[in-house]
């Protein structure tokens, strides 16, 4: 959506990427490059791995073979001359919080106000002293649309409007990147919408961001680059003109009839 800058390190690398749970191969050898300011959009039938790979990107699961790195900095390992080591946990939950994650669920905090769903991440990792976070959380509820809700709980809210706390909750550790799973996929179909118009607001103003999605006209829309996963690997990517009206693969183009 804006222009993405090719002299700095890729925002997210996954190279090599094998996960399996169990006997169960779930990512078969994943490649994947987000540059800063790119919107990538992964499509791909249920089962694909499309959210294990976030999850893999996010270091909420350790892949068995490959790595993720995040502005050229490897996640949860260190480089100890040409072998890896894990790093303690403290310095992974610092790596993962500059990625942000927006879950289908919403996952807020239902006996915190929305307001403090907002603050209580920069409060609980040290970022901001608590009235700094409140301001900011102010700001980006203004962001979303929702300045009117801070002292409301989750159950007072809409799916829509929870998901846009979801949103700015996100956004209020100043993520390099925000990973979206299905996020409007638990809302009724007419506030979808407003989810949508918050997530293309971010892609306008340069925020880096992987969305999974089954929303078709959203990816051609907002995305620079669509990636097809199947059986989980990338079958195919590409910008949305080719792999939404010209896909390569037949698997691609089975999916895109299904959804469409
Ligand atoms: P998608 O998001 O594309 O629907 P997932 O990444 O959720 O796909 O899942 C890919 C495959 O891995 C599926 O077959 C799923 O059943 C399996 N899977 C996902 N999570 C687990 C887990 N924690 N344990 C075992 N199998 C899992
Ligand atoms: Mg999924």
């Amino acid at each position: 959506m804006t222009a993405t800058r090719h002299d700095a390190p890729a925002t997210v690398e996954v190279h090599g990427v094998h996960k399996w749970y169990g006997a169960h191969r779930v990512l078969n050898g994943v490649d994947l490059t987000v540059r800063p300011g790119e919107v990538t959009v992964v499509l791909g039938p249920s089962g694909s791995g499309k959210s294990t790979l976030l999850r893999v990107v996010n270091h909420l699961e350790k892949p068995e073979t490959g790595h993720v790195s995040l502005d050229g900095e490897p996640i949860g390992v260190r480089r100890q001359g040409t072998r890896f080591r894990e790093l303690s946990e403290r310095a992974i939950l610092a790596q993962r919080s500059r990625i942000g994650f927006v879950f289908q669920n919403f996952n807020l905090f239902p006996h915190l106000t929305v307001l403090d769903n907002v603050a209580a991440a920069p409060v609980a990792t040290g970022r901001l002293p608590k009235p700094e976070a409140l301001q900011l959380a102010r700001d980006l509820l203004g962001r979303v649309g929702l300045a009117d809700r801070a002292a409301a709980y989750p159950r007072q809210l809409s799916g829509g409007q929870q998901q846009r706390v979801a949103i700015a909750r996100a956004l209020a550790l100043r993520p390099g990147v925000i990973l979206f799973d299905e996020p409007t996929s638990a809302l009724d179909p007419e506030l979808v919408g407003e989810v949508l118009s918050v997530i293309k607001d971010l892609a306008t103003s340069g925020t880096t961001l992987v969305i999974v999605t089954h929303e078709i006209g959203f990816a051609r829309e907002i995305a620079d680059r669509v990636v097809f996963m199947d059986g989980g690997r990338i079958v195919e990517q590409g910008p949305p003109a080719e792999v939404l009206d010209r896909p390569r693969h037949a698997r691609t183009r089975d999916f895109l009839s299904k959804v469409l």
